[in-house]
């Protein structure tokens, strides 16, 4: 656990005292700048996806197959999608869109400042089956609005449309007849993003949910990763439409703690 910044707002020498009406405007003016790009945290932007490829650089992840490594199994499956989604007239943010390596820390920023519709943390596997969607093991707690939000459960407070968007991609994933998992993990950034969010990690296309059989469809499979993909983004257009802000703390606090998109000083 790091504790939040307390606050960064400017010390106002003298407020209770009589000020013209000029020098009060430059002090509103100061106290407002003094919270830098914080956001009014009314909602969401409804077009806009962040989609972040987990691993990259040394953090390699998994062996998924001779000389295929998790990191380009989710940079494809992110371009994918991206594409994907894109057609159907979103904006995607990326957290990394070539073999960067970036700590989670910085994943989560990119993320909330994005104020996304939904975010999407990309794994693989070489083992399991069909598609494994998880969400946060946060408590589901209704955010205290005079509060500032903490940085490691800054997801939190949007629990319940991130388990709402876990059953809207289910759905499509049934659909689309993809075998799937669907549970929580304890999963970094997931716990730190200020969005609906999720982990997907794509796993073999096996006919059971045990995987490994040798007649399996491998995640690197280009029509496999397609057909994920629609059923992914065709649950995403229907999400545009429902999802719902969380009651968010409208406080000062708040964007001194991780409503600007930053860790508060956090020490991961
Ligand atoms: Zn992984």
């Amino acid at each position: 656990m790091t504790p939040h910044r307390s606050s960064n707002r400017i010390p106002v020498p003298g407020l209770s005292g009589r000020r013209p009406l000029l020098a009060w405007a430059a002090l509103l003016t100061l106290v407002v700048l003094a919270i830098p790009g914080a956001p009014a945290q009314t909602g969401f932007n409804r077009d806009l996806i962040v989609l972040d490829p987990a691993h990259g650089g040394a953090n390699m992840g998994a062996q998924i197959a001779d000389h295929v490594l998790e990191k380009d199994i989710t940079l494809a499956m992110a371009l994918r999608l991206r594409s994907l989604l894109a057609a159907r007239g979103f904006t995607v943010v990326l957290t990394r869109d070539g073999d960067a390596a970036l700590s989670t820390d910085q994943r989560a920023e990119l993320a909330n400042r994005a104020h996304a519709v939904a975010c999407l943390v990309l794994h693989a596997s070489a083992s399991g089956s069909g598609v494994h969607l998880a969400t946060s093991t946060l408590n589901n707690v209704t955010p205290n609005p005079g509060a500032p939000v903490r940085w490691d459960e800054a997801q939190a407070a949007f629990l319940t449309q991130s388990e709402r968007l876990a059953d809207q991609i289910a759905t499509a994933l049934n659909r689309s007849q993809l075998p799937l998992v669907v549970d929580r993990a304890a999963l970094r950034p997931l716990d730190n993003l200020q969005c609906p969010a999720l982990a997907v990690e794509l796993a073999p296309l096996t006919s059971g949910v045990s995987g490994g059989g040798s007649d399996a469809t491998p995640v690197t499979d280009p029509g496999y990763q397609q057909r994920v993909g629609e059923a992914i983004a065709g649950a995403l257009i229907l999400w545009r439409t429902q999802a719902r802000p969380p009651v968010m703390a409208p406080a000062r606090g708040a964007s001194t703690a991780v409503q600007d998109g930053q860790p508060a000083g956090a020490t991961p």
